[in-house]
């Protein structure tokens, strides 16, 4: 459920028109719904209120400062992958000791940042981060709480790119591996092993890859305690999909029941990171649309988004919904338009042969669900300004991040003497 709904005809942000804000602004922006990003956190916190837990939100997902922040203030931590992410974690306010920190490849100076910040773990990712994490930590007299992100070789069934629990992608130490691994890590100087983590992939739509990863969790939690090994963490990372179409997605209350059914009994504290669940139907991009194309055998909506502002239609072939501001008078004046953005390639593609009501020059659409991997991914290619996100709280609205504009771009190159 999301507070985006029509009210005589137009669309609203909880009480605020988006055109007001449109106008205001200007187009494209993102909108988010305070209410919104609340409820949802809300819904996964009572998904998992029987065990202890602990949400870390994926900032990747959405890393504006006054969402963190919306996040925080309900006690949400945060799951980061770059230090980056860190500093706009403690910025909003997320206490450090509710701040894991994920990834692949985090440097030495991430690593020693992290040290010194005194984060809740950092979740190792190989036997050579590892081995640079205890050297950095030790350096700082610091034993660093960490749990290993295994790869438990489960397919999540969900897009190739946004896969991550099979053996032959990149992340976490393979699971076979592990239990040597945390072995060895409870004798290194610089680290204390605490348990374990998966994250198997994003937009998981079945449960039943969750399920696979959560047994093998317990196999191996079960085995490193057999060695008198100490774990009393585990963390399940993020990927609970939610509906972008038509299609049904697992409840959160389900995905809880499935962590209670498969490891409640394991007398740990757990972590969760969502990130799209808690963000994606949060948010909007808005845009308008600045031709109406007829081709031979097409018709194509040129709009002011593009391909920079919102990249997961040309990244991932993902769908998003798409409705105009106002709502239309004559639902059966379907027209077929193709959904295009301004930028200089065919990949700048929205939607193809969508069914909308009669579109022209002027008129406002909203994409729906894209308070997720929306803008974290915007940048500025053909020059384009990175757009502004806008924070909706009942009848107030404010710009959260302002616009971009080319001049400001421009002022951060410079050039080299030999050329001036
Ligand atoms: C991306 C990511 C998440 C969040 O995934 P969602 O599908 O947005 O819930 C959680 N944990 C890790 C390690 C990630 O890389």
């Amino acid at each position: 459920m999301d507070h985006f709904q029509y009210k005589n005809g137009a669309l609203f942000a909880e009480d605020v028109a988006l055109s007001e804000i449109a106008k205001e602004v200007g187009t494209p922006f993102y909108v988010y719904s305070q209410a919104t990003l609340e409820r949802h956190y809300e819904v996964f916190a009572e998904a998992v209120k029987d065990i202890d837990a602990t949400i870390c939100f994926a900032v990747k997902a959405n890393s504006n400062i006054a969402v963190i922040k919306t996040l925080a203030d309900l006690g949400a931590g945060a799951d980061v992958v770059s230090v980056g992410e860190l500093k706009r974690a403690l910025k909003a306010g997320v206490p450090a000791d509710r701040i894991v920190y994920s990834g692949v490849g985090k440097s030495r100076s991430e690593l020693e940042f992290a040290v010194q910040t005194g984060i809740r773990q950092i979740n190792v990712e190989s036997e050579e981060e590892l081995e640079l994490l205890s050297e950095v930590a030790a350096a700082h007299d610091v034993r660093m709480p960490i749990v290993l992100r295994v790869n438990p070789d489960v397919d999540a069934k969900t897009h190739a790119k946004i896969s991550t629990g099979k053996s032959d992608n990149k992340f976490g130490i393979d699971w076979t591996r592990a239990v040597e691994v945390y072995q060895r890590a409870s004798n290194m100087a610089g680290v204390a092993p605490k348990g374990l983590a998966c994250h198997i992939g994003s937009q998981l739509t079945d449960l039943e890859p969750f399920r696979a990863a959560f047994r093998r969790m317990k196999e191996m939690v079960g085995e490193l305690r057999g060695l008198g090994l100490d774990v009393s963490r585990v963390d399940l990372g993020g990927g609970l999909g939610i509906p972008y179409d038509e299609r049904e997605t697992p409840l959160p209350i389900e995905y809880g029941k499935l962590v209670v059914e498969e490891l409640g009994d394991l007398n740990v504290e757990f972590e969760f990171e969502p990130g799209r669940m808690i963000a994606g139907n949060a948010g909007l991009l808005v845009s308008e649309v600045i031709y109406v194309k007829k081709a031979p055998s097409k018709t194509f909506a040129i709009i002011d988004s593009a391909m920079n502002d919102l990249m997961r239609p040309s990244l991932y072939d993902a769908y998003h919904a798409i409705v105009p501001l106002v709502e239309a008078e004559h639902v059966d004046d379907m027209q077929s338009y193709d959904i295009v953005g301004p930028i200089c390639e065919t990949g700048d593609t929205f939607a193809k042969d969508r069914q909308l009501t009669r579109l022209e020059s002027g008129d406002l659409i909203a994409f729906r669900t894209s308070g997720a991997y929306g803008a974290t991914m915007s940048n500025t290619y053909n020059s384009r300004a990175l757009i502004p996100e806008v924070m909706v709280k009942g009848d107030k609205f404010a710009v959260i991040r302002r616009r971009i504009e080319i001049e400001e771009q421009m002022d951060m190159e410079s050039l080299p003497d030999w050329q001036s």
